[in-house]
């Protein structure tokens, strides 16, 4: 995934969060993203999964793993978390938290998103979250998480 860091220059431009922008690799996984559908990709040759999809695939290093994306549950439990206090990123406010997940239907698959309840939502290891979408552009949303108790 490329980043878009070129915000448009005006003479005060607010803080315009930046963009993915989906290359071959990526592809199908912001398609599904952008109908509120988290995937993980799947390598055609040893049939793991993986995220984010890379040029090989992590498991048996292929380099041509033909990643197809596959929907999933999209439930997941906390590992750690971050609240960030200092604004380093722009189109973000601090505070905000950063949570670290493992999607319950592939555990060895971990994300790290915001949480969108808040940066003083209360968490433990293990608290239950839901994925959420964050529609930051034209066909374009960025997963995030929620407690599972407010989904
Ligand atoms: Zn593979």
């Amino acid at each position: 995934m490329e980043i878009d860091q070129h915000a448009a220059g005006t003479a005060a431009p607010p803080p315009v969060r930046i963009i993915p922008i989906p290359d071959a690799t990526s592809a199908g996984y912001w398609e599904a993203a952008a109908n509120h559908v988290l995937t993980v990709a799947r390598c055609a040759v040893c049939g793991q999964t993986t995220l984010p999809p890379d040029m090989s695939c992590p498991h048996c290093h292929t380099t041509e793993p033909g990643f197809t994306f596959v929907p999933v549950e999209g439930k997941a439990r906390v590992r750690t978390w971050t609240v960030i206090r200092r604004p380093f990123l722009q189109g973000f406010t601090p505070p905000f938290m950063l949570v670290d997940v493992e999607l319950n239907d592939h555990p060895h698959i971990r994300m790290v998103a915001g949480l969108l309840d808040g940066a003083e939502a209360k968490l433990e290891i293990g608290t239950p979250v839901v994925v959420a979408f964050e529609d930051i552009a034209p066909k374009i949303s960025v997963p995030a998480f929620r407690l599972e108790k407010s989904a």
